[in-house]
């Protein structure tokens, strides 16, 4: 962002979804509208290197039509979220998985994909 841009963007970390504004000024980010400090942090984050949580399901291979639920134990960046679901369509697993299982280790060095649900 140059400076004196301003940007809008909501808050995602909590139901509330305080509207916030930034705007970029020489001392850095200058955030109005959040409710608590994980407002500003967000926006800050969001501005510079936006991450996300990836939730999806892998095909289960010695099951017939299971599925199961999985996300990232941590978030990745948001611009590797797309990359990340193409390679995680390719990707199935054997069960019997019990949750919290890492079912693909270091997706680009991120985190792990871990399974959030049981297939007996
Ligand atoms: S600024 Fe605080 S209160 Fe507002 S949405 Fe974000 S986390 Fe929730």
């Amino acid at each position: 962002m140059k400076i004196g841009e301003t940007k809008e963007l909501i808050c995602i970390n909590c139901p509330m979804g305080c509207m916030l504004s930034a705007t970029m000024t020489e001392n850095g980010l200058s955030v109005t509208g959040n409710t608590c400090p994980r407002g500003e942090k967000y926006a800050n984050e969001e501005l510079t290197h936006p991450t996300r949580t990836l939730t999806t399901t892998l095909r289960v291979d010695n099951r017939e039509g299971k599925y199961v639920p999985v996300k990232t134990n941590g978030p990745i960046s948001k611009e590797k979220l797309f990359e990340a679901m193409k390679l995680l369509s390719k990707v199935s697993v054997s069960a019997p998985i019990k949750t919290g299982t890492v079912v693909y280790p270091s997706l680009f060095g991120e985190a792990d994909v871990v399974a959030t649900g049981n297939v007996d």
